[in-house]
């Protein structure tokens, strides 16, 4: 990618509020910059919206909501389609302003605009098959009709590791079911989804359905969308910090939500494990985006008949990665997003090292510009190490030995979360044990990488509530209604 494309893209760029199907400046005339973690130079600059713009955009939504649930599933379908359709026509656009703002390499950009364009066609297919169902009674008195509407307005905040993705996850689902929406972007990277709001009114969604109110003021903004009774529902991707505050806030008005947060991802090697295989799927669970992932590998519990090897060539393969700016050729691992970031993942490779942890590869922020850390392999971690019970977020892979399965199951079970864990084992009988004893949402068996579109992804105990993707995706923006017919035949 030459410097040329990346000015005409951001120069094409819509960078304002965008409600009921236009472009707006925030009306404070206020905006916020837009930085490149891999340079720390500010790329361009967005409307900073208000508490005002978030109201507007939920009359919007709310205006839109009657039409948007009476059109037919299939032109609702057809709309994701199209919208399936032009972000793949855009994917080098997409990946390249994801490098810019988010950081990571544009191999993996693209990867993410694959699976973000997915979701808009997994659920146009979805949308078509809403249904219900007609039974008797079983006392024979009467006849049971129950029917499915879309749940109502929506609002979505999301997060900056996966632009693209984390909003086609909730929007397309919500375009299905026949719900409007209000996007609060995330501060760090709201391009991407700026650009996506664009191609989705280019692809014939109706004015109102989608809007998009960027900010610097994320509590301020969402607040009163919140306690706002016309608001339905409320679909959360972030911190379990700050989910459990929305959660608090959803309350007063008995607000649906769904809740994507935190994980502390077990990744369990036992001593059958195709080593080979492990490896792979250790460097794919914790480098991708450069280890900041709600699903990266947070703890490696390996078997201590392969702990010594296991360490030594994770640590070979972490050190040859080539770190860099994501557009440049070769680049493998990209910055972290922010200073603040990598500053909490040096603290907790220091806080393990002075517990006794050993540093086998890496532990070194890099000099700037950019906010680089090495991948880093750790060995001897002690139980009490924080990167053993918090979300790293970075390249750093800690490793403790096991010896038995049991001992690997309450190792991986020791956690308030439980969004997803990995195993490495050739039993198909462990498998079938861990998948019943394991406390998660998800479970990768050799391999690194399971996410889908087709499959529902969530957490179980703080990892959040509910799921996203698969059949049951499109049921969290459904409401599901009863109705009791009398006895045609009595
Ligand atoms: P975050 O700080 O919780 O922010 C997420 C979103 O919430 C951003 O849009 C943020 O706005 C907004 N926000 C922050 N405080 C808010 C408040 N008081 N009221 C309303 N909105 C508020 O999380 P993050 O650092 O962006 O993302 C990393 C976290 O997300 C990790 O814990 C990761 O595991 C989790 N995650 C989970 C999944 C999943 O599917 N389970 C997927 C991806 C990430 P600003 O941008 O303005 O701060």
């Amino acid at each position: 990618m030459n410097a040329a494309s990346e000015v005409s893209l951001l120069d094409s760029l819509p960078t304002g509020v965008f409600i009921a199907g236009k472009w707006h400046d925030a009306p404070t005339g206020q905006r916020f910059d837009v930085e490149d973690p891999a340079t720390g130079k500010v790329l361009t600059t967005v409307a900073n919206g208000s508490p005002v713009d978030g109201l507007a955009a939920l009359d919007a939504a709310a205006a839109a909501q009657t039409a948007w649930a009476g059109t037919p599933a299939r032109t609702r379908a057809e709309i994701l389609r199209a919208g399936f359709e032009a972000v793949t026509a855009r994917a080098e656009d997409f990946a390249l302003l994801m490098t810019m703002e988010m950081g990571k390499s544009l191999t993996e950009a693209r990867g993410e605009v694959a699976y973000g364009a997915e979701f808009l066609r997994w659920f146009s297919e979805e949308a078509a098959h809403i249904s219900g169902r007609y039974s008797p009674s079983p006392d024979g008195n009467s006849r049971l009709l129950v029917t499915k509407r879309p749940v109502g307005p929506c609002l979505f905040i999301t997060p900056w590791n996966f632009p693209l993705a984390m909003a086609t996850r909730k929007v397309a689902p919500a375009i299905a079911a026949g719900c409007t929406m209000v996007i609060k972007p995330p501060a760090l990277t709201p391009l991407t989804t700026l650009l996506f709001a664009q191609v989705m009114h280019e692809a014939g969604l109706p004015a109102g359905v989608l809007n998009v109110v960027p900010t610097s003021s994320a509590g301020a903004v969402t607040g009163p969308l919140i306690a706002d009774p016309r608001l339905r529902k409320l679909s959360f991707t972030g911190s379990t910090e700050v989910g459990v505050r929305l959660l608090q806030a959803a309350a007063g008005t008995v607000l649906r939500t769904s809740m994507e947060l935190g994980g502390n991802a077990p990744f369990l090697v036992f001593a059958d494990a195709d080593l080979d295989a492990a490896i792979e799927g250790a460097i794919a669970a914790k480098l991708r985006n450069g280890g900041q992932a709600c699903t990266s590998a947070n703890r490696f519990y390996v078997h201590h008949s392969l702990a010594d090897v296991f360490a030594k060539r994770l640590a070979s393969r972490m050190s040859e990665m080539t770190l860099g700016r994501g557009t440049e050729a070769g680049v493998q691992i990209g910055p972290l997003i922010d200073e603040h970031s990598r500053q909490k993942v040096a603290d907790l490779v220091d806080d393990a090292v002075s517990k006794g942890a050993r540093v086998f590869t890496g532990g070194r922020m890099l000099p700037g510009p950019g906010y680089f850390y090495e991948p880093t392999v750790l060995t001897d971690v002690p139980a009490e190490a924080r990167a053993l019970s918090e979300e790293i977020f970075g390249p750093v892979a800690p490793i403790v030995p096991f010896h038995d399965e049991q001992e690997a199951i309450n190792r991986a079970n020791a956690t308030p979360y439980g969004l997803i864990s990995y195993v490495f084992t050739r039993d198909i009988n462990r498998v079938l044990r861990l998948s019943e004893q394991l406390e998660t949402g998800m479970l990768g068996v050799n391999s690194g990488i399971i996410s889908n579109p087709a499959a529902p992804f969530g957490g179980v105990k703080q990892s959040g509530l509910g799921r996203e993707g698969g059949a049951e995706g499109i049921e969290e923006f459904l409401e599901t209604v009863y109705i009791g017919l009398s006895n045609p035949f009595a």
